[in-house]
């Protein structure tokens, strides 16, 4: 309606005017009013609706509006808004039991955060205090969140700006066939590889310094690599073989994203923390957290754990992860991905990588995958350079949106990441889509 559009032109122009807007320089944003959303359904300002490939920050695995959380949200609103974290909560009690009952091994002790940079941050610490030590190893292409130490922990472009002032973080090169630091043929020596580089880094670094390695499961915004056979059992190894914390970052690739509740699983590995956030609650309410280890949790038990947050274990976002996690269960929701990934969104990817001479590669799992765009399939020049963007990849985009797909992309990668429980149909649509789109990504290609 008349009134509608009213209303979005005048939030679009406060915006403008008044909010900064993250990673972006402030003028030359031209941001798309949201007005409504539902499932895995968006609507512009215009009232033009949009199918969310990118299921925003790769944060709503279950879709938009689901009508159990928000009533979940509501009920906890009129009986209960807020309570400091020192005193019992039923909501914040019962998401911690959820939690731990799906986390692998015995991390069953719930420590609640904001998000997911400050469960890195205090996983970090933990692991500090626990070890004694100070060091911190992490891969390149990575992400593990935008706040100090968690930047500077990053593997990325998003790091540089601000890598100052944070000792003692380390990167190594993680497993990465298609453009190998190993000069590796296979998975497996890929695989073998990256271990004895991440071990010899341990042996030159000292591993009486080291107190932790920090790892995403199946790193996502970096370009989701899902790690060769024995790679994560060879870091989980080396940890313990060092006294390292291994500490897995499932902030993006947990709760259903890969077809599991946590993508740790599909490696047969327990880490000695795992931090979460987004899916959690698929971002209705602002919720992170770390599970802990009973070794770790036992360093805490006699001395105090030096660190919390005003809004640790909110009831409002507790509530919401309670009404989640439930609905993903009742809803089959990750077995739905699950087969998403084998049945759907794998084939047509590896139909996509056949047909279309700017792919160079496809990999994923569960409703997870990344497509690799190429100018050349034989050089393996990436259609944007490392870091950046460029106006081919703008395009794509652009040709997305106007085809009524909200697509995620990164340098040059278009990644399939909708929500967890999207409708085979709509899967469909949106790879339609895309395999459009990428008939015009062929003519920038040699
Ligand atoms: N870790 C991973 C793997 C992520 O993908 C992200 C966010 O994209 C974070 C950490 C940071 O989470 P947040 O933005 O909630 O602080």
């Amino acid at each position: 309606t008349q009134t509608d559009r009213e209303a979005a032109q005048r939030a679009y122009d406060l915006d403008r005017k008044h909010v900064f807007h993250s990673w972006s320089a402030q003028d030359t944003l031209d941001p798309m009013v949201i007005s409504a959303a539902e499932g895995s359904h968006l609507w512009d300002g215009e009232g033009n609706k949009y199918l969310d490939f990118s299921s925003q920050l790769v944060n709503t695995n279950i879709g938009h509006q689901h009508p159990a959380v928000v009533a979940a949200i509501a009920a906890q609103a009129a009986k209960l808004c807020t309570i400091a974290p020192s005193y019992v909560n039923d909501a914040r009690s019962e998401a911690a039991r959820l939690i731990a009952e799906r986390t692998p091994g015995e991390l069953d002790r719930i420590f609640f955060t904001n998000g997911g940079a400050d469960a890195n941050e205090h996983a970090v610490r933990m692991a500090r205090l626990h070890t004694g030590r100070h060091k911190v190893l992490s891969a390149y292409r990575s992400y593990h969140g935008g706040t100090h130490l968690a930047v500077n922990i990053t593997g990325d472009p998003r790091r540089w700006a601000s890598d100052n002032g944070s000792a003692g973080t380390i990167h190594f090169f993680p497993p990465y066939l298609y453009r190998t630091a190993f000069h590796s043929t296979t998975e497996e020596e890929e695989a073998q590889r990256a271990l004895e580089h991440l071990e010899q880094l341990i042996e030159f670094e000292g591993p009486s310094s080291m107190a932790a390695i920090m790892l995403e499961s199946i790193p996502g915004t970096a370009g989701i690599y899902v790690p060769p056979a024995g790679y994560m059992q060879g870091v989980r190894e080396l940890c313990t073989k060092y006294g390292i914390v291994f500490i897995a970052d499932e902030v993006m690739a947990g709760f259903g994203r890969t077809g599991k509740w946590f993508a740790v699983e599909h490696f047969d590995v327990v880490p000695d923390l795992l931090t979460f956030a987004k899916g959690v609650n698929s971002g209705y309410v602002p919720l992170g957290g770390v599970a802990i280890s009973p070794e770790i949790a036992a360093t805490f038990g006699t001395r105090a754990y030096p660190g919390g947050l005003t809004y640790s274990g909110h009831p409002l976002a507790t509530a919401a992860a309670v009404a989640t996690i439930n609905a993903m269960e009742r809803e089959g929701m990750v077995q739905h991905a699950a087969s998403l990934g084998t049945d759907v969104i794998g084939p047509a990817l590896a139909g996509f990588a056949e047909r279309h001479q700017s792919v160079g590669e496809v990999r994923g799992r569960g409703v997870f995958w990344a497509i690799e765009l190429v100018k050349d399939r034989a050089t393996r020049e990436p259609l944007a350079p490392y870091g950046s963007s460029s106006t081919e990849m703008n395009q794509l985009v652009a040709a997305c949106k106007s085809r009524g797909l909200i697509p995620f992309a990164n340098f040059n990668r278009i990644h399939v990441v909708p929500p967890c429980n999207i409708s085979v149909e709509d899967a469909l649509t949106g790879l339609a889509i895309l395999d459009e789109v990428l008939d015009i990504a062929d003519t920038y290609a040699a």
